[in-house]
């Protein structure tokens, strides 16, 4: 079967359809298709519901949080509808970072030693300073960036704590955030997104202003799955994964393992890099683009949520929050216990609920263990911290996102050396075929408000060909048909 289009956008995550409904809305006539290659929209945010103390509610199993700095996502939020919520984190921290002993504090500071906690603080001023030097739109073109580049978070936290407590703590915020080791990630990837975001605070603080701020009433998959039915329904294909995109002076051809081909005349991909990689191109993709391709590395995230009959943990003073190293386990095969950061996950309705993470190499170590297994372990681990209630739950779910059919993980980093394609690797238009996906963008990559930012840009890049009269100069200045990058802060 083949069908005729002008648009084919493959990959039906938020980036994917927000250069839909971006296309849609500046012209509806643009015949624009959508391939996906799962049963469902939303790719890295999905939404599920669980048993709760009022019946049934909605968590996210994927992208949770959003923030009043992420003003792509935040405008999109309001223009559909949707309604955010604080992230509630009032009331005593548990750590279990230096050794086995969970130590709790009696204010909303992390329970660490004062040496700790002043060598956080400049750790902070000093990730701050370096992160507002890096030039988002191409880090590699920074004053510091070889010598940054060449360096693991490890190696620049190593060389600027000299507590132990302090150091223990930023390898646990990583994992969690990440879901990568700090040794297997570039410095100077970790201080372009610190840059982006405005500081060290804004990634891993819970004000509304940072990035654990708000969620969305109701989950994050809406956002995807209305922006589905504002282009139309018929125009977002599921089960379509794609296998070979051919371009040539007259357009482009994109089949599908299904047989389905879809002839176009201009195509985004927004799809993570790393499954960017199983598609066969003709003529083949840029060397920088199949150089940075090999860098990326998903991080590998176990989000587990789990709902209670009360937030025990808000009638004892307590936020929710944890952050650990695992701590102890007698389980064969694993080193440690399996999570690193915990948190409060209630819904408006007042459903209680936490949300935890087994990050990095614990995930790796875990996923190998029966599902029951596991889960005891989890709920072991989270009465170590919180006491017996923990493990009275009414519901439990998790999900492994690197086992995830066409995702093959949760967040993508660079690993130590390999920023010197990011830019032009990732956001360079080739030919008619253009680039969309969180990790394309240049404020909030690898969060929903990049996927957003990435997907309106790529969606600008194609009018400036097709319907230059719907786009201003002001828009276009953004995008890579004007130059590869965008001024700074412009
Ligand atoms: C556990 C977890 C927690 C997170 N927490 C947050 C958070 O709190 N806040 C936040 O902002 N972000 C968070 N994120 C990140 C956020 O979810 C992503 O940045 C965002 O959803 C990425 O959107 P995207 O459209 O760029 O990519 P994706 O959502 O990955 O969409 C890509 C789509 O392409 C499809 N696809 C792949 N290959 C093919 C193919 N060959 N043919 C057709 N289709 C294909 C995929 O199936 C997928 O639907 C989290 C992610 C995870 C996994």
């Amino acid at each position: 079967m083949e069908k005729q289009v002008d648009v084919v956008i493959v990959g039906g995550g938020i980036s994917g359809l927000t250069a839909a409904y971006h296309l849609h809305k500046k012209d509806p006539s643009l015949r624009v298709c959508v391939l996906e290659a799962k049963d469902r929209v939303g790719g890295r945010t999905l939404t599920v519901p669980l048993k709760s103390k009022n019946g049934t509610d909605y968590w996210d199993l994927g992208g949770q949080w959003v923030s009043t700095s992420q003003k792509d996502i935040m405008n999109l939020i309001k223009e559909l509808g949707l309604e955010t919520y604080p992230q509630y984190h009032s009331g005593r921290k548990f750590t279990q970072v230096e050794s086995a002993k969970v130590k709790s504090s009696r204010t909303d500071v992390p329970p660490l030693s004062v040496f700790a906690l002043a060598d956080l603080s400049s750790l902070n001023s000093k990730l701050n300073k370096l992160g507002k030097e890096i030039d988002s739109n191409d880090p590699y073109r920074s004053k510091k960036a070889k010598e940054l580049d060449s360096k693991s978070v490890h190696t620049l936290f190593k060389e600027s704590l000299w507590t132990d407590g302090a150091f223990k703590f930023m390898e646990v915020a990583i994992r969690t955030a990440i879901g990568l080791e700090p040794s297997q990630m570039s410095a100077l990837f970790f201080l372009s997104g610190v840059g982006s975001a405005g500081g060290v605070e804004a990634v891993f603080g819970m004000n509304e202003s940072d990035a654990q701020g708000l969620k969305v009433k109701g989950g994050t998959q809406q956002i995807s799955q209305i922006m589905a039915n504002k282009v139309g329904i018929e125009n977002v294909l599921l089960d379509h994964p794609v296998e070979d995109v051919t371009q040539d002076e007259k357009g482009i051809r994109i089949k599908c393992v299904n047989g389905v081909t879809v002839c176009c005349e201009r195509a985004i991909l927004a799809m993570p890099p790393t499954a960017t990689s199983k598609i066969s191109f003709n003529p083949p993709l840029s060397r920088e683009r199949l150089e940075i391709e090999r860098w990326i590395m998903k991080g590998n995230t176990t989000k587990v949520i789990i709902t209670y009959q009360e937030a025990f943990w808000r009638s004892h003073g307590q936020s929710g929050e944890a952050l650990t190293y695992g701590g102890p386990t007698d389980v064969a095969g694993c080193d440690v216990g399996p999570l690193s950061g915990v948190m409060d996950a209630s819904t408006p309705s007042g459903n209680p609920a936490l949300v935890m993470f087994v990050a990095a190499d614990q995930a790796i170590q875990w996923s190998k263990q029966d599902a029951e297994v596991r889960k005891g372990a989890v709920l072991r681990s989270l009465t170590d911290i919180f006491g017996p209630e923990a493990e009275n739950c009414l519901d439990y779910i998790e999900q492994d996102w690197s086992n995830e059919p066409f995702i093959d993980g949760a967040i993508a980093g660079v690993a130590t050396g390999g920023m010197k394609y990011y830019a032009s690797g990732l956001r360079q238009p080739q030919g008619r075929l253009h680039f969309a996906g969180t990790e394309s963008a240049i404020d909030w990559s690898a969060y929903m408000s990049g996927g957003v930012q990435a997907g309106v840009r790529a969606a600008t890049e194609i009018l400036y060909h097709l319907r230059p009269d719907t786009i201003s100069d002001q828009e276009l200045l953004g995008t890579a048909c004007v130059s590869s990058y965008r001024p700074k802060h412009n």
